[in-house]
């Protein structure tokens, strides 16, 4: 058993879980960890090797060639692939996409559970992702199961993306979240769905503000 406090955030994709759990982590001075972000490595490694999503045997071998780790500067969470920074080369929707059709793989999950699972042993975290509260951390102090209604989530992702410059369609975005939200619902290992015991809140009329206090008060 371990003495750590953790607060798992579950949900789909663009329902606010980073902007929140951050925030929450930085009140609470946990450490924030965005599990999505170690999928999408795996992912940006899978598609630098040219695989396709549904080529389960190459991946469930490729995967065990790529050493995903974290590493904490001025308390934003740094993803080293094979010692690589990739944190700028893994928020595009070509790698979300990927990260979701790879994530089914049982490889995969299990060797990123197990790296989640070790750093909630090792300090208080608010942790978010699909399977968290689920999964990686049955046994977390608070749950919270964060969504918000599709097109609300999809403005998000579309005027987040616009700010950084990255040309994109609305629409398209949309549909890319529907089909990601059907992927990650229905698929056989760990799908995202709301744990028991798990507070479930929605962001579609909410402000940030709101919503982390919404979960402190959980707290
Ligand atoms: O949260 P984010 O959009 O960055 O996650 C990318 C993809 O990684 C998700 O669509 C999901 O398929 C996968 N993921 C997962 N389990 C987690 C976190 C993310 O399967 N705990």
């Amino acid at each position: 058993m371990s003495d750590t406090i953790a607060i798992a955030i579950d949900g789909p994709a663009g329902a606010g879980k980073s902007t929140i759990a951050k925030q929450i982590a930085a009140k609470l001075n946990y450490i924030y960890v965005d599990t999505g972000a170690m999928y999408r490595a795996m992912a940006l490694f899978l598609l630098r090797q040219k695989v396709r999503p549904e080529e389960t045997e190459k991946i469930s071998t490729l995967c065990e060639e790529a050493d995903i780790t974290i590493r904490y500067e001025n308390g934003e969470q740094v993803v080293l692939l094979n010692g690589e920074n990739v944190n700028g080369l893994i928020r595009t929707e070509e790698v979300g996409n990927m990260a979701s059709g790879s994530s089914v793989n049982p490889k995969v999950r299990e060797k990123l559970v197990k790296l989640q699972q070790a750093l909630a042993r090792e300090e208080n975290v608010v942790m978010d992702g699909r399977d968290i509260g689920t999964c990686v951390l049955p046994d977390a102090k608070v749950k919270v199961y964060l969504t918000a209604g599709v097109s609300v989530r999809a403005r998000r992702r579309f005027d987040e993306l616009t700010a950084r410059g990255e040309p994109c369609s609305l629409s398209e975005i949309e549909a890319d979240i529907r089909e990601r939200d059907h992927k990650d619902m229905t698929r056989e290992i760990s799908p995202l769905r709301q744990a028991e015991d798990a507070v479930l809140i929605d962001t579609s009329d909410m402000t940030i503000d709101q919503a982390v206090d919404a979960v402190i008060d959980l707290c």
